[in-house]
């Protein structure tokens, strides 16, 4: 599905110009715009759901994690915090699902 209104739908489809750090058939990976680490790539389905909580498809899932991985060796970072906020309380401000792949700065534990 395509959301008409949803700024990744724009990303995933071509509609806002935007290089990718990878991309298949089914997902696309490219920068965040506000970044918080000095790796800072999002991972989404190019098909709209909400949030994980919308997201049944296991292959789909599969996909995204699959994704991580990529993008990891694609820029050779071996340590990376990969991280999805669902919902607003948690952190969500865009609602179609992505996967945050952060790295190349330490990290605390627990997140704030
Ligand atoms: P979240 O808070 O988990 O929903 O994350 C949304 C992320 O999307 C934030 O890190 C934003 O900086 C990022 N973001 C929002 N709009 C864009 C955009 N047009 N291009 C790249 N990243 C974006």
């Amino acid at each position: 599905m395509y959301l008409k209104d949803c700024i990744f739908c724009k990303i995933a489809n071509g509609e806002i110009p935007t290089e990718a750090v990878y991309q298949n058939e089914k997902v696309f990976a490219f920068n965040d715009i506000n970044p918080q680490a000095p790796v800072h790539v999002l991972i989404i389905p190019k098909e709209h759901y909400a949030s994980l909580n919308e997201l049944d498809d296991k292959e789909l899932m599969g996909e995204l994690f699959a994704a991580v991985k990529k993008v990891a060796e694609k820029l050779g970072i071996k340590e990376y915090r990969t991280v999805i906020n669902t919902g607003k309380s948690a952190g969500q401000e865009v609602f179609h699902i992505h996967l945050h792949v952060l790295a190349n700065r330490d990290m605390k534990w627990p997140p704030g």
